[in-house]
């Protein structure tokens, strides 16, 4: 089964998620094509174990455009028919995946973590409401389906192999935006990626005055605080803190996670950790399913006996 993995890439550099798609590609089991889009496609690292071509697509923006990324995904589609596109389930593929396959009428599944062959169909497993049910879906009679894989479930393919490298021209018919510049972060007080015991506190913390008795806990405690992102979302905690797909990856010794669902974008970020432990008033949440220990409690009520033994 044919697939067109299409490589994500931030100032040239080819990021992991494109790696791991390579692996899950290779594991349908017919050949792989990595597409390379961007200013300079020659310069990405590529040659990785499975890929069996690299189409490389010159296009007039050194980054990210998502119209751009769109009118060539259609392109190669068109020409090439693979039977599966593999794009991450990332912030910059949610941008064009869908309505690539929206205007081509195509199979589509989103946060996919498990994809398999069924004689001539695809099967893709992803979860749903917040990673409580699980579901099977398959498309029948519709293939090429475009598929948005979630981050760090496939391993990283390794470097190697001598795909074949060829050049696609794409007519870019104008794009809505202009990637202008990247702005970095300002330094964070605090890198939670190298903390050996991190206090997570996620939405159950209810309002902002309430993190401050974390703080305190923290501190009292020898932890350093960190948080889910609707915390940051909210502008409660900055960024620095986030741990998750889109915040920072850590692995402490011991993570205690207080008030935090464990959505996959969330574990994504600390599923590595030594010791997990939960807290968590609803004895549902998939926080429990990756704790090692854990506890059905109100947050609050384990604060004030967690402060009293420190
Ligand atoms: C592309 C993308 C990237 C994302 N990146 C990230 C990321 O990097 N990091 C991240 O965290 N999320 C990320 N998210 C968001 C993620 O999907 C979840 O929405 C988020 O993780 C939920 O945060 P939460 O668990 O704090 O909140 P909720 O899901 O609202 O959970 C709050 C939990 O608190 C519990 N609770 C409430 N009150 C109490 C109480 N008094 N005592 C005990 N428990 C209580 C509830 O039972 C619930 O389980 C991303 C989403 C997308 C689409």
């Amino acid at each position: 089964m044919s697939a067109l993995v299409v490589a994500e890439h931030v100032h040239s550099q080819v990021r992991d998620v494109t790696y791991e798609l390579i692996s899950a590609g290779r594991q349908l089991g017919g050949p792989v094509a990595v597409a390379a889009i961007g200013r300079d496609p020659s310069s990405f690292d590529l040659q990785r174990a499975g890929v069996d071509e690299i189409i490389q697509v010159e296009v007039d923006s050194a980054e990210f455009e998502s119209d751009v990324y769109q009118q060539v995904l259609e392109k190669l589609i068109a020409d090439r028919s693979p039977d599966v596109v593999l794009v991450g389930f990332t912030v910059s593929s949610i941008g064009y995946a869908p309505a690539v396959a929206a205007k081509l009428d195509l199979g589509f599944a989103s946060d996919v973590f498990s994809v398999k062959r069924d004689g001539e169909s695809i099967v893709a497993t992803r979860a749903f409401y917040g990673s409580k049910v699980h579901a099977e879906l398959e498309f029948p009679g519709k293939l090429p389906v475009v598929l948005m894989l979630r981050p760090t479930t496939w391993p990283v393919a390794e470097p190697g192999g001598s795909p074949k490298v060829t050049e696609a021209q794409v007519a870019i018919t104008g794009s809505r935006s202009r990637h202008k510049d990247f702005t970095e972060q300002p330094k964070g007080d605090v890198d939670i990626s190298t903390a050996d015991f991190l206090l997570s506190i996620g939405r159950g913390v209810g309002e902002k005055e309430n993190i401050g008795t974390f703080e305190r806990l923290a501190e009292k405690m020898g932890a350093t605080l960190a948080v889910s992102r609707p915390l940051v979302d909210a502008g409660w905690m900055p960024s620095s803190r986030q741990v998750g797909q889109s915040g920072k990856t850590v692995k402490p010794k011991v993570y205690l996670a207080m008030g935090i669902s464990g959505a996959v974008q969330h574990l994504a970020g600390m599923k590595a950790s030594g010791t997990i432990i939960a807290i968590n008033k609803d004895p549902e949440a998939a926080m429990f399913n990756t704790a090692h220990y854990g506890a059905v409690a109100d947050l609050f009520e384990v604060a004030r006996e967690l402060e009293k033994l420190y």
